[in-house]
Parts: C-alpha cells; sequence; structure tokens
C-alpha cells in the first residue's frame, strides 16, 4: 500500500512539472499558515517527491512539502475551466498563466527556505539585503573570501543567505555567465575583484531603483538553445547541496573551470533534446527503482 501511495504521488509530480515548471507563480492561496508564502512573481522552479511527500520550490529557494494523506492529491484544471474545483476546499492553490493546481488532503503543508537557518541551526545568521541602498558591498566581499568552505563552489555560495540575500536562481544562473564563471568554481579561487564584481552586479539589478527584472534571459529556461555570446549549446544541470536547477554555456564560462570542486558529479546533465520536467521525471523513476 505504501508503494501505491508512493506511485500516486510521483504521478502527481509528474502531472504538476509539466503544469508548472517554468513558469511565474501569478496566484497563491493558502488555508494554511505557512512559516513563509510564496512570493507572486516568483518562477515554479522543481517539484520533487520523496515517498508521498511532494515539494514545490521557486527560484528564491522557498520551497514548500505537502504531505499527503492516502486519499488526498494534487489536481491541475485549466484557468479557463476552474469551475470543476468549486464546492471542494483545497489546502493550496498555485496558478500560473494557464493552469491551476490545488492540493487536497494533505496531512501536511509546510514552508521553508533551502538555506533557512531554522532548519539548519548550526548555520549562522543571515547576510547583507542586496536591495538595501545603505548595502555595504565589502562586507559581502569579505564574507566570500572568509567562506569556511573553501570547496564550496560560487553556484552554491551566491544563494547561501549568510553571504547576501536577494539572489534567486534565475538570476544566479545569469549572473554567472554575465561574468564568464564556471558554476563549479571553488569560492576560494577567486580573488576579492571577481567576488566585488559579482556583488556590484548582483546589487544593482537588486536595489529598488531597479526594474528588479531582466530583460532578456541569457541562459535560465534556454535549455538546448544557442548562446547568444558564443553559440554553444545551453545546458542544464542540478547543483549544489540544496539540488538546484543550474543553466549554464559550457563553451564560454570557463573562469576558474580548472579549479572546478570535483564535490558534486555531472551525472544530472540534461541530454539537449529532453525537456527538463520529463528529465526530472525519469531520474526520480531510476531512483525509485535503485532504492526499491
Ligand atoms: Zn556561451
Amino acid at each position: 500500500m505504501i508503494f501505491d501511495i508512493a506511485n500516486s504521488a510521483r504521478r502527481q509530480a509528474a502531472a504538476l512539472r509539466v503544469a508548472l515548471i517554468g513558469n511565474r507563480m501569478t496566484r497563491f492561496e493558502t488555508s494554511e499558515a505557512p512559516v513563509l508564502n510564496p512570493q507572486i512573481g516568483r518562477v515554479i522552479e522543481e517539484v520533487r517527491v520523496l515517498g508521498r511527500e511532494i515539494e514545490i520550490i521557486w527560484d528564491d529557494g522557498v520551497v514548500l512539502r505537502t504531505k499527503m494523506r492516502i486519499n488526498g492529491a494534487w489536481k491541475i484544471f485549466r484557468a479557463s475551466n476552474q469551475g470543476e474545483m468549486r464546492g471542494r476546499s483545497a489546502q493550496v492553490v498555485i496558478g500560473v498563466e494557464d493552469r491551476v493546481a490545488a492540493c487536497f488532503g494533505a496531512l501536511d503543508v509546510e514552508t521553508h527556505h533551502d538555506f533557512d537557518p531554522r532548519r539548519h541551526p548550526l548555520l549562522g545568521p543571515h547576510g547583507p539585503d542586496l536591495s538595501d541602498p545603505k548595502l555595504d558591498h565589502e562586507s559581502c566581499v569579505d564574507r566570500m573570501i572568509a567562506y569556511e568552505d573553501s570547496d564550496a563552489t560560487v553556484a552554491e555560495v551566491l544563494l547561501d543567505q549568510r553571504v547576501m540575500r536577494g539572489i534567486g536562481n534565475v538570476f544566479r544562473c545569469e549572473l554567472l555567465w554575465s561574468c564568464e564563471l564556471h558554476p563549479w568554481a571553488k569560492i576560494s579561487s577567486l580573488n576579492r575583484d571577481e567576488c566585488r564584481e559579482l556583488v556590484a552586479i548582483a546589487a544593482e539589478m537588486l536595489q529598488p531603483e531597479s526594474s528588479g527584472r531582466l530583460a532578456t534571459l541569457a541562459v535560465y529556461g534556454r535549455h538546448g538553445k544557442e548562446c547568444e555570446r558564443c553559440g554553444g549549446q545551453i545546458r542544464v544541470t542540478h547543483h549544489g547541496e540544496a539540488n538546484r536547477v543550474l543553466y549554464w554555456c559550457a563553451e564560454c564560462q570557463t573562469r576558474h573551470s580548472g579549479s572546478g570542486s570535483t564535490r558534486y558529479v555531472t551525472e544530472h546533465d540534461t541530454p539537449p533534446n529532453v525537456h527538463p520536467a520529463e528529465f526530472i521525471y525519469l531520474s526520480d523513476l531510476e531512483r525509485a527503482r535503485k532504492s526499491g
């Protein structure tokens, strides 16, 4: 029976991925009282499944976890046909442009941040907020230079809230591309000027007077497409402790590639002709087969 529930969760997760991944959220409602609410306008980046738990992850690292009862389920509706939902009380409703996903009969609904110190009590307090007009750039640079895990990759450190706050995953991918940095480069291989450049670009984008939006995306969501800088092919992979998706160009993001951390392997690299949602589904099946 437990196996059936897990199978059902995997099927629901597959449907959620097709409906939600890569889309900006336009609506969020919940009857629960989560610690933090996912923000309207953020991109839904991943749907993970672990046994009977389904996790939805936004590009700023917010994670919504639902633990499903035997008869609980996530259902997908067309935005134009929400009449089907009437009369049923959903615990969570997530809307994107053309679809609405609704969760019924969950045992638990909770949210957290991938790097939330409350979930990782050994971690320190939050770093400076990049959207603060009085941001002390050097303080962010100091935290990067003094990063205690010298084997950590620059891609991981950019999302670590203890170093600086405000970089979501979409912007992380774009930031690495704009600085031609290899995502696997060890943070300890970057010098002060390179850290300064990352902080300066990030702050410029996230300060209130900036539009806060990238006009066009160079790599994020462009898997299999041509890199506008070098003509290479954009790839997508999973990376880091939180295993977030990472879009990058292997042809021109070569700075510090020699120092690449070997902690994370690239076995999750998506073949160019496979949609990321399909790839994640196949990877989940593969993992379930190995563990079952
Ligand atoms: Zn390129």
